[in-house]
């Protein structure tokens, strides 16, 4: 299936073969990453003498967020964990995070190139092909999801259209005018058009999109959701875009055969899982773990070990219907956004699974209000109805999301309704709790 995979002599390998390529390219990496930073030089003096291989690595100590943090407040502005002089950095990102100071990400003309050929792998997988033409509509302004995502789009041969957010009604006119066969934006963003769509008395299939490519929010492995999304524009819903900036900012992607992400990024990062204590959890079917991050191909910051926070359930490891060996996963949540409701552990994604199961009831958009510091008895929700839906049926199908967010939280759940549109939307990653004083 040539046509089926951007890079199918990397994307068939044997796992075997896939970690024949990781070891090449970290031996490499260690000697660089000790010689070159100042960060690690310093974190590993007890083993830096070592030649450590990837089945050794658990031996090395974890890095954390706040520790880049640190390092960016001792050396300003790209941190003494940089193993590369500042004038080889060609391009620099901010993250997006909700919490914390935000991170100066740095990437050499080299990083660019291993940030594109990954990415193109994932726009590719999720469907974009060389002769599309695809309007990018997330916000340009220093986080990876403005230019770096469009370069990632431009690898894969398609036409890319850099629109950025704002100014739907350009965007409608661009996409007729232009012939564009694509969109890549937030899940929530569809929304938004149909509106303005619909308030003209026009149906979103006559944009004629074959394909929305979607990132920066959770929520989109749930089937209903991507469903109604299928049927109000008639085009394909993918989630072509998973990943962290600081590590790369798109390594994963869902193909059209399955509904996990494929893990593409294995020739420049590896991986590993471990459970609360820590420890290792092998990457197995079933399995569910932390992702923590080591890049084998580097140059700016590299990093070793990095816990991610965001923690994945493992869904296969044999080869794909598409062809691809690689292995899928689903997001679970993140460490630091979970919560304990009657001894339950919550992740916020779950709640969102069980309010898009029911998108007859609510738009999607919510927010889980966390008052005072717990312990919680129930999740508190406030949540959009649907578009259409009758105020007088508020209450039952508040009742209703209840029972949805239950059944995919584990927790019981308090849900109040709120007319559609009264919730703010933004252009990254939106929060899904919010803390109030009990
Ligand atoms: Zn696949």
């Amino acid at each position: 299936m040539p046509d089926a995979m951007l890079h199918p002599e990397f994307e068939t390998l044997t796992p075997e073969a896939t970690r024949r390529v990781q070891d090449d390219k970290w031996a490499r990496q260690w000697a660089y990453v000790l010689a070159a930073s100042d960060f690690y030089r310093d974190a590993l003096r007890g083993v830096s003498g070592k030649a450590v291989t990837l089945d050794g690595i658990a031996e090395l100590p974890f890095t954390g967020k706040d520790e880049l943090r640190l390092s960016q407040e001792r050396l300003s502005p790209f941190g003494d964990h940089i193993a590369c002089g500042a004038d080889r950095v060609v391009r620099v990102h901010r993250t997006s995070g909700t919490t914390g100071r935000a991170l100066q990400v740095a990437n050499s003309r080299r990083d660019v190139d291993t940030i594109a050929r990954i990415g193109g792998r994932s726009q590719f997988c999720a469907g974009l092909r060389p002769g599309d033409r695809v309007v990018h509509c997330l916000n340009y302004c220093m986080w990876t999801g403005g230019v770096t995502d469009h370069m990632t789009l431009e690898e894969t041969g398609a036409c890319v259209v850099p629109f950025g957010v704002g100014n739907t009604r350009l965007l409608l006119d661009t996409i007729a005018d232009l012939g564009v066969t694509a969109i890549s934006c937030t899940p929530s963003y569809p929304a938004l058009l149909e509106k303005l769509l619909r308030g003209e008395g026009r149906d979103p299939r006559e944009l004629k999109l074959r394909l929305g490519l979607f990132g920066g929010e959770a929520g989109l492995d749930n089937i209903e959701f991507r469903q109604s999304m299928e049927d109000v524009w008639g085009f394909g819903v993918r989630n072509a875009n998973y990943g962290m900036s600081e590590v790369m900012s798109n390594f994963a992607s869902q193909c059209e055969h399955s509904n996990d992400l494929h893990f593409h990024g294995a020739d420049a990062v590896f991986v590993e899982l471990i459970d609360a204590a820590g420890s290792a959890v092998s990457i197995r079917e079933g399995a569910v773990g932390e992702l923590v991050c080591t890049h084998v191909e580097k140059e700016c910051q590299p990093l070793l070990r990095y816990r991610t926070r965001d923690v994945v359930t493992v869904t296969g490891t044999g080869p794909c219907d598409c062809g691809r060996t690689t292995w899928r996963f689903r997001v679970t949540g993140r460490t630091d956004d979970m919560f304990n409701v009657r001894g339950i552990n919550v992740f916020p994604t779950a709640v969102q699974t069980g309010v898009m199961s029911r998108p007859d009831l609510a738009s999607g958009q919510f927010r889980i209000v966390l008052a005072g510091a717990g312990p919680w008895d129930r999740i508190v929700v406030r949540a959009e109805a649907a578009h259409g839906l009758d105020a007088a049926d508020y209450a039952g199908a508040a009742r209703a999301l209840e029972a949805a967010i239950r059944q995919h939280a584990g927790a019981s759940a308090e849900v109040t309704l709120l007319p559609p549109d009264s919730l703010p939307r933004t252009d990254g990653k939106t929060a899904l709790i919010e803390r109030t004083p009990s």
